[in-house]
């Protein structure tokens, strides 16, 4: 099987890692790779004397985990909408009751700061919501700029960071970053099942809120002091983080993105080669969004005959390519001809 869906293709050795049985958590060898782990992620991301929570959920549990500690004792939100990603953030404002002001963005645009700015100058909003990369469309924000505005105006930046975690430059602390959000089945490559949420030292400092008694941030955190998790973890999916950052490290992050991008960046050839159009104005490495013109019912069942998956999406003609896993160049040119050759079936 080859998969450009995410996580993408993992290697056997730390797919073998799961395979065995299950190590006790309540130990203190448990609590030294958890340790570990956080260390080495929040060294990846610049978040320097900060904290990483670990949850056993995907990452959307992380997000509201964040609404709801978080956000609910900070007061206001501001939501950038630019997508399926975006619009999560607004409907877990609105299912926990969360005052809210929307900036909707059409479809693989990027935002207009200047209109963007003069908004939060104006409703003064305590916390801003975002995507780092919107990968309904793929479309990368500029959180430099998006930063620049919040810190003018006081208000705390929360990013999720879910598909751009190792496939992007981030640096929280330099980048102004209060919160941010991933989870194992994106830039970590690894299988669904666990969420990280990423506290700089300035969201520390928050009086948080207690309205999930699992998601719970105050809980967390004190367990974390031991390398625990407050409840049964997925144990083995951490021992694959701790490898995975292990050599994410030793290869340098900086050489882990730059290997995405390149990716990213042949297959875009690729596309052009064969005329699909790549709709966002500022793609980012995780992912290639592009519209076929032909054959689009059956691209995805076609590609599934041949052990081939890639990402369909709500927009008729549009798909995803992920680039995070551990596929080559050859596997790309296999690919996208393969795809070629679907979009030329006659009907
Ligand atoms: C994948 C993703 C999520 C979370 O989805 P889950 O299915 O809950 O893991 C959230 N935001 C972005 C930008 C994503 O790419």
């Amino acid at each position: 099987m080859k998969t450009y869906a995410f996580p993408g293709i993992i290697e056997d050795d730390i797919l073998r890692i799961s395979a065995g049985q299950i190590p006790y958590m309540r130990t203190s060898w448990f609590s030294g790779v958890m340790k570990e782990n956080e260390r080495m992620l929040l060294d990846a991301i610049g978040c320097q004397g900060g904290r990483v929570m670990f949850f056993t959920s995907s990452g959307t549990a992380a997000m509201e985990s964040v609404v709801q500690n978080y956000v609910a004792a900070k007061g206001s939100a501001f939501i950038i909408d630019g997508g399926t990603f975006g619009h999560r953030w607004v409907q877990l404002c609105e299912y926990h009751g969360i005052e809210h002001e929307v900036m909707q963005i059409p479809f693989a645009e990027d935002i207009d700061y200047e209109a963007l700015e003069q908004r939060v100058a104006c409703s003064r909003p305590a916390v801003f919501l975002c995507q780092h990369h919107e990968t309904s469309s793929g479309q990368l924000l500029d959180i430099r700029r998006i930063s620049d505005i919040c810190h003018k105006f006081g208000t705390s930046l929360v990013v999720d960071v879910i598909s751009s975690f190792l496939a992007e430059e981030l640096d929280m602390n330099g980048m102004g970053i209060d919160v941010a959000v991933t989870s194992t089945q994106k830039g970590l490559n690894l299988p669904p099942g666990a969420a990280l949420v990423f506290l700089a030292e300035n969201a520390l400092k928050v009086d948080f809120r207690h309205n999930n008694y699992y998601l719970d941030f105050q809980d967390n955190l004190k367990n974390l002091e031991r390398g625990q998790t407050p409840f049964s973890p997925a144990t083995t999916l951490f021992m694959q983080v701790n490898e995975r950052m292990h050599r994410n490290l030793e290869k340098g992050i900086g050489n882990v993105i730059a290997a995405t991008r390149e990716k990213a960046l042949y297959f875009r050839r690729l596309c052009a080669k064969y005329g699909w159009e790549i709709p966002a104005h500022n793609p980012a490495n995780a992912v290639t969004g592009f519209f076929v013109h032909k054959n689009a019912d059956i691209l995805c069942d076609e590609l599934q005959k041949h052990g081939i998956f890639i990402m369909p999406s709500g927009k008729p003609h549009f798909f995803r390519v992920s680039h995070m896993g551990s596929d080559t160049y050859q596997d790309l040119d296999d690919l996208a001809g393969l795809i070629s050759e679907i979009e030329n079936l006659p009907r």
